[in-house]
Order: C-alpha cells, then sequence, then structure tokens
C-alpha cells in the first residue's frame, strides 16, 4: 500500500465524483477507475434495504474479520451496466480496514449493506459479479431499468 496522503484524499474525492455521476450507486472501488489501490467507497444511505446504514464508508485495505450466513441476492456493477445477476454472499460481515488518516477501523455489517461491502472488496482482487454467480445461464440478466450498482 502505497502512503496515506494527499494522492488517496485525491482518489476517493474521484471515486465519489464517479460513483454519484450514476444515480442510486451504493459503492465503487478504486479498480473501477483504473487505479490499483485497495481502497472503496460504500454508502447505502437511504436505500430502502438497508434501515441503519453506516453512512459513507471510505475503507482502505478492508480485510473481512468474520461473517455468517448465506443468501443469494440480485446485485448490479458499473462495470458490467448491462446485466444484473444473482450472487449468493454472506448475510454478516465483520469487516477492518483504515480510513483516509490511516487510523484502523472496523464495522459491522448485515443484509444489503454486507453485500455491497463484499462486492465492492472483490472489485479490489479483479473479481466481478459474472465470476460469482452459479450459472452464467441461469443467473445473468439484462438490466430493463437502471437500478442500483456499485
Ligand atoms: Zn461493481
Amino acid at each position: 500500500m502505497r502512503s496515506f496522503g494527499p494522492a488517496l484524499r485525491r482518489l476517493t474525492r474521484d471515486l465519489a465524483e464517479t460513483a454519484g455521476s450514476y444515480p442510486r450507486t451504493t459503492g465503487i472501488a478504486a479498480p473501477q477507475v483504473g487505479e490499483l489501490w485497495r481502497v472503496c467507497l460504500v454508502d447505502c444511505t437511504g436505500h430502502p434495504k438497508v434501515p441503519a446504514p453506516h453512512g459513507r464508508l471510505v475503507m482502505v485495505n478492508p480485510v473481512v474479520r468474520g461473517w455468517s450466513g448465506a443468501e443469494i441476492g440480485r446485485e448490479g456493477c458499473l462495470s458490467l451496466p448491462d446485466i444484473t445477476a444473482n450472487v449468493e454472499r454472506a448475510t454478516h460481515v465483520e469487516v477492518a480496514f483504515q480510513d483516509l488518516a490511516g487510523t484502523r477501523c472496523a464495522v459491522r455489517a448485515e443484509g444489503f449493506e454486507a453485500r455491497v461491502i463484499l462486492h465492492e472488496m472483490d472489485h479490489l482482487d479483479g473479481v466481478l459479479i459474472l465470476d460469482r454467480v452459479a450459472s452464467l445461464a441461469l443467473d445473468v440478466f439484462p438490466r430493463r431499468s437502471r437500478g442500483r450498482r456499485g
């Protein structure tokens, strides 16, 4: 990981602007804007499936510390604008990360917010939802309306 500082803050601004230019986006990761940093943004504020969101999370070097449960849910992605897909994810996760100042933090999330966090963390390893579906024939759908994505 490169050092924390102005470049990281600039990247975070860039990520927030990019995500903000797509309506109802819940997350974005640095590789999606061509930057190989382990940084992602998650913000489920206002999402009907997230009754108690953590607000905007800027997660640097996120690592899953624990998880439980499993659930299949529909996901979209900024990097795959024409499809949605059914993806199995943990229902509860605990993730350790650093904030923009390098301070160690942790978050426990569940349900859709956990799903978004895991989706964005996948991007850090180059993994997309198409890599996660059980069946490319049965679990991938053309996107009809512009729903949430990340
Ligand atoms: Zn994505």
